[in-house]
């Protein structure tokens, strides 16, 4: 019997574009119902995004997969995300990297998030309470930084923390009406360009 977890990854990753076989290991090996609570548990396996504390979600595992799958992480980088959440996508990266940083606004999330990596294990994961659209400059630069919330622009200070040939994901909100843009850009030296992934629908990066 394949657990929920492998199901998931079966139906719903590998017929819609997930190929890296990293990101389908990892995903079939973490159990994504310990990272919700309530009613959201019994809906852990499902193709949509779920509502977690603080009016906040938890992406669809599609969206994750493709993000993370976009990243190419490797195994010696480490990994900034900015919005930690329920703390599933900063679970993803740090089975792939050698460490990762999480930035969370709401101290609530951070902590329950917090309780749930070391539950299940998780050592290589550095959470802070903070203003991520300032990024975290104590252990830049970082290889491969994730934003799991939407911005109209894509914050300087993130772009001066991506390391030399550094990859980078944020949705962009390009207008009131329009669907996100998800990017995907990239450095190499001084220069930074970006292509369009696809469309998405995160909750706003609030700043201050
Ligand atoms: N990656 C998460 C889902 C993120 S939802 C997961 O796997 O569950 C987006 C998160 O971004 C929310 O928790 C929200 O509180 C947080 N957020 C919004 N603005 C932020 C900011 N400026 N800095 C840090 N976190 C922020």
């Amino acid at each position: 019997m394949p657990t929920p977890a492998e199901k998931m990854v079966a139906e719903q990753l590998v017929p819609h574009g997930v190929t890296d076989e990293r990101v389908l290991e990892v995903m079939r090996s973490i159990p994504r119902d310990e990272f919700l609570s309530g009613v959201a548990r019994r809906h852990a396996y499902e193709d949509r995004a779920l509502a977690i504390d603080c009016g906040q979600t938890i992406s669809q595992p599609l969206v994750v997969a493709l993000m993370t799958q976009a990243l190419n992480p490797k195994p010696e980088d480490t990994a900034l995300e900015i919005g930690t959440g329920s703390g599933y996508q900063a679970a993803v990266l740090a089975r792939m990297c050698r460490r990762v940083i999480t930035v969370e606004r709401e101290p609530a999330l951070a902590e329950r998030a917090a309780s749930t990596l070391k539950r299940l294990g998780f050592e290589n994961v550095e959470i802070a309470v903070a203003d991520g659209s300032l990024g975290w400059p104590e252990s830049a630069p970082y290889d491969v930084i994730l934003v799991a919330c939407a911005a109209a622009t894509l914050p300087a200070a993130l772009i001066h923390q991506l390391a030399d040939d550094g990859r980078l994901v944020i949705p962009i909100q390009t207008g009131r009406d329009e669907p996100q843009d998800l990017r995907l850009y990239t450095r190499h030296g001084d220069e930074v360009s970006y292509r369009s992934l696809f469309p998405v629908l995160f909750v706003p990066l609030r700043t201050g």
